[in-house]
């Protein structure tokens, strides 16, 4: 029958690769969300719009027409006609994203959009993020809180980004996200009804393991 998981976790925690892995072991969809709030950025950015200028990144997001591939194994984001699928991950969008989701309106037009995705899926979704297992999806079938120690994070991250990244970088692309998310979610304590993982001494076949396991239970 249609299954729909739900994955929250700070940045580098794995979630998108372990949320990718279930997808695929399932035959399930896979929505990545935090890919729609930098396409999004990407989109404001575009439009001249400065990340202080609130009601500029309000008017950008409602207007964005924004496509993702819900394919796990096909990486594709394209926003208002442009294709940013790797332009999405550099340093300048990861920093100024937070003018998006910092932003109610803006949340809210994502968690519409979003939820409109999780329904269209037939077969049913992985779907990951921040705020999927509490605000967008809180009657998936299997919700999960997926955290990993920030040092572990961080070399993860180093990891994806190969030499091209300082350690000051590393820091940027973990610690300020963590401090600048944490407005948005309490990443220490998973909310009711949500299974804690800590992937922090667990491997990537390792984290999918115990992911199938708790959908399997
Ligand atoms: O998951 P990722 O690190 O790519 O997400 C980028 C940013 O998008 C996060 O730092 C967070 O500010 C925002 N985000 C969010 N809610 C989500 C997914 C991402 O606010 N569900």
């Amino acid at each position: 029958e249609r299954i729909v998981i739900a994955i929250d976790g700070p940045s580098g925690s794995g979630k998108s690769s372990t949320a990718k892995g279930v997808a695929r072991a399932l035959g399930l969809a896979y929505l990545d969300t935090g890919a729609m709030y930098r396409a999004v950025t990407c989109a404001y950015l575009d439009a001249g719009v400065d990340p202080s200028d609130q009601a500029g990144v309000i008017r950008e997001t409602l207007a964005a027409d924004l496509q993702i591939s819900t394919d796990p194994d096909l990486e594709q984001v394209v926003v208002n006609g442009v294709e940013v699928t790797t332009r999405i991950r550099e340093p300048e969008v990861s920093a100024k994203v937070s003018a998006v989701s910092t932003v109610a309106e803006c949340r809210a037009n994502l968690v519409a959009r979003q939820r409109a995705i999780i329904e269209g899926a037939a077969n049913g979704i992985v779907a990951e993020g921040r705020d999927i297992t509490t605000v967008v999806a809180p009657d998936a079938d299997v919700r999960l809180l997926l955290t990993a120690d920030p040092e572990i994070r961080m070399a993860r991250r180093k990891a994806e980004l190969g030499d091209k990244v300082d350690a000051s970088q590393l820091a940027d692309q973990v610690l300020r996200r963590d401090a600048d998310d944490s407005t948005l979610v309490n990443f220490t304590t998973a909310a009711d009804g949500v299974t804690h993982l800590d992937c922090t001494y667990l491997n990537l076949d390792e984290t999918i393991a115990a992911v199938l396991d708790l959908v399997a239970s």
